[in-house]
């Protein structure tokens, strides 16, 4: 008997099936009945015996789908797995019962006694074992075919595994121990997913295991489909890494949360947040400090509080928890207010500090007020007063019908479970105090999904679009049974107010509270948010998000990032700490997405050369080579030949950099520690890491200058390297105290 094939008779002791399984006991009954009937002319009585003992259903198993990344990289597969079964009703004698506690103790490492216990009764049907590998499998098989024992079953089983770990958990989600799905993609297309089981009809011998026995009734599985997702493994590996240095860096108190989005077609590029979990172990609580708070509970405490803290883990936040954009928001009043006419680019505003609207006065965020501005600069500035005023002229039936119109009345219904709506105040109960906290992004509450596909939809022409995830359902040999496209639910402003955002987005990026989004080569625009929560729970709680886009001459992605509850001890405004994050992702995503870098003539001088290949060639040459090259030169050893060099040929090296060059027997070694640059400027980390004979990159850099500070390193301080070793620093200016 092949038992160890992909659609193998098995049986199953599955509630589920419990129903199919009666359906068709019923039927094999009645069909034996009429035979014995018609043909043996036996008792009815004997023929029911007779068929309940030597008759059984055994359901094959469908394989379930295998889920993939847009360019076809396994995110989630399933993995053949065997369920061990044994019917002790059929087991005879004692000398087979000892055997097959002997035997199987021994190969499933199961201790003997216990095994006994379960085998020693008249039930009969008891799993033993669930999910074991083809190797375990292929032993039971060997014992099973060496001593004709029929009371021993393989059931095929399969296991869910995913190859990336904790890689986009929220959004993939996992499978129970039934391999159901139970949250993200896994349950949202759980009925496509996971086929449909099939059934075969066999007579049981009970010595020589399962005989096929045709009665014309075999109903073959049919496996689940395959879903290609819109999710970029690269770009949600960059979403991911940046997230997790974010999380660390700023020491948020509750999360981060980003999404990648292309603005024109609503495919999700990437969706995460931190903490997050392993769906190969998701009852497991992943995050450290979610485990210690767990370790100071016992008893019911202790259960309440991993059943809360797994759902935590589990929950997609950029979908499921509305927070506070902040001035995020004004990109939205802005669109309204800009497709109206009731303001224009120059129309001149003045902030004296506050605004008194009714019996509530609001002050500007900075402190004194901005004075004297434009439209275009109050945008830059993020003033609150000048919004409160737009807002203002605006109204509050226009405002309403735009916070509509972008979608923030409704949920954006993306292809995942768990979306949640917005927490708003309705049209009916925006008096002047509602409005002008709404116009300046407090008050409402958005979720993450439905503040970027409205700041899409303000960049990309004007279209609201149905942000999805999964692109394609495919069969199992790769042919598209169906594909999801772009829905475009409206349009919301005309194409020439989108071409005004985009500019007001760009120039808060390239001159305004956005620089530290700046990426070399690109044309990115955004805007920063820091709100106060509206949680009682946390009174003292902030919000810090940046959305940006690009590139600003023909937007294709979005990115948006927020922190719930930082505290860096340098800022929490979103200029300062969430714009840099916003940054160093498109810097890694957009060359991939195959967006070409347009360099200016600054960004190009301060641009790094690659390594010239010095090996083999003669010391004087090599000196006068980098010289006229303006590069220094380090020589290491008393040969006149170049045996090898740091950095290597090929790898980037700053134009006035330094090469590290061994001669004779000389070897390379660790032997500088790499300096604490944090806190440092440009003109001092160049100074220090040239001091110590090492290389400094900050080609990325958005602003050369004294008013910039280092705030990442590639090269923890005090890891030893050798000379010559390029260090990436990543600076940002501090002084942006924007909201
Ligand atoms: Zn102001």
């Amino acid at each position: 008997v092949q038992l160890l094939g992909k659609n193998i008779r098995i049986k199953k002791n599955n509630r589920k099936l419990i129903l199919l399984f009666i359906f068709l006991f019923i039927f094999v009954v009645l069909l034996v009945g009429r035979l014995v009937k018609l043909q043996i002319l036996d008792n009815v009585f004997y023929a029911q015996k007779a068929a309940s003992q030597q008759l059984s259903v055994s359901i094959t198993q469908p394989a379930r789908g295998t889920i993939y990344d847009c360019n076809l990289t396994p995110l989630a597969e399933s993995a053949t797995m065997w369920d061990v079964t044994v019917s002790p009703s059929n087991i005879k004698t004692d000398t087979l019962r000892n055997s097959i506690a002997d035997n199987l103790s021994k190969i499933l490492k199961i201790d003997r006694q216990t095994l006994y216990n379960e085998i020693n009764n008249k039930s009969g049907y008891v799993v033993l074992t669930k999910k074991i590998e083809k190797s375990v499998a292929d032993q039971i098989q060997k014992y099973i075919s060496s001593k004709k024992i029929g009371c021993i079953s393989l059931v095929v089983d399969s296991k869910r595994i995913y190859p990336f770990g904790n890689f986009a958990a929220q959004l993939i989600g996992f499978t129970g121990t039934d391999n159901q799905g139970l949250g993200g993609i896994e349950a949202e297309y759980d009925s496509v997913l996971k086929g449909t089981a099939g059934s075969v009809v066999t007579a049981k011998n009970a010595t020589a295991g399962n005989m096929p026995y045709d009665i014309g009734k075999n109903i073959p599985a049919q496996d689940g489909s395959n879903l290609v997702l819109t999710i970029d493994e690269f770009v949600q590996n960059s979403l991911e890494e940046n997230l997790k240095k974010a999380l660390q860096e700023n020491h948020v108190s509750n999360r981060v949360t980003g999404i990648v989005m292309n603005v024109n077609t609503g495919e999700i590029l990437g969706m995460a947040t931190e903490p997050d979990f392993d769906p190969n172990n998701p009852f497991v609580v992943s995050d450290t400090t979610a485990k210690q708070k767990l370790s100071t509970f016992t008893g019911d405490a202790l259960k309440q509080a991993t059943t809360l803290a797994l759902e935590t883990q589990w929950r997609n936040k950029a979908i499921s928890d509305p927070y506070e954009p902040g001035s995020v928001f004004k990109i939205i009043v802005a669109a309204g207010a800009l497709e109206e006419g009731t303001v224009h680019e120059n129309d001149m505003f003045f902030d004296p500090g506050s605004i008194k609207i009714a019996d509530k006065t609001f002050p500007c965020w900075l402190a004194g007020g901005h004075g004297a501005q434009t439209f275009l600069q109050g945008f830059e500035n993020s003033c609150n007063v000048v919004f409160i005023e737009v807002g203002r002229s605006l109204g509050a039936l226009n405002f309403f019908k735009y916070f509509s119109d972008f979608g923030f009345t409704q949920k954006t219904g993306i292809d995942l479970p768990g979306e949640a709506n917005s927490i708003y105040i309705h049209e009916s109960d925006l008096g002047p105090v509602q409005l002008a906290s709404c116009s300046f992004g407090q008050s409402n509450k958005l979720t993450a999904i439905q503040l970027i596909t409205a700041v899409a939809a303000s960049a990309n022409g004007g279209y609201l679009v149905q942000p999805y995830v999964v692109k394609d359902e495919t069969d199992s040999s790769g042919n598209v049974i169906k594909s999801f496209g772009t829905t475009v639910k409206r349009q919301v402003i005309s194409s020439a107010t989108s071409k005004e955002i985009d500019n007001l987005l760009e120039k808060e990026v390239s001159e305004g509270t956005g620089k530290n989004a700046y990426v070399a080569g690109y044309r990115i625009g955004g805007k920063t948010g820091t709100a106060q929560k509206l949680d009682a729970s946390d009174p003292n709680g902030t919000v810090t998000s940046f959305v940006g886009v690009a590139p600003c001459d023909d937007p294709q992605y979005a990115v948006l990032f927020l922190m719930d509850d930082p505290h860096n001890p340098v800022s929490d405004f979103g200029g300062v700490i969430a714009a840099p994050v916003v940054g160093s992702i498109m810097a890694d995503i957009l060359p991939h997405l195959g967006v070409q870098p347009k360099y200016t003539q600054a960004e190009l001088a301060k641009m790094n050369i690659k390594a010239p290949n010095l090996k083999g060639k003669s010391v004087a040459d090599v000196t006068n080579l980098l010289k006229s090259q303006g590069l220094q030169l380090t020589k290491i050893g008393n040969g006149e030949t170049v045996t090898s060099q740091i950095p290597a040929a090929g790898d980037p090296l700053p134009k006035n950099g330094r090469i590290v060059i061994y001669t004779g027997d000389a070897k390379a070694a660790n032997t500088i520690s790499v300096p604490d640059l944090i806190g440092k400027t440009p003109q001092q980390v160049n100074q220090v890491l040239s001091d110590a004979g090492l290389n400094v990159d900050f080609s990325g850099t958005a602003i050369n200058d004294s008013t910039v500070k280092a705030y990442l390193q590639d090269h923890t301080p005090g890891s030893k390297v050798t000379p010559g070793t390029v260090i990436t620093v990543k600076f940002r200016n501090e002084k942006i105290n924007v909201q």
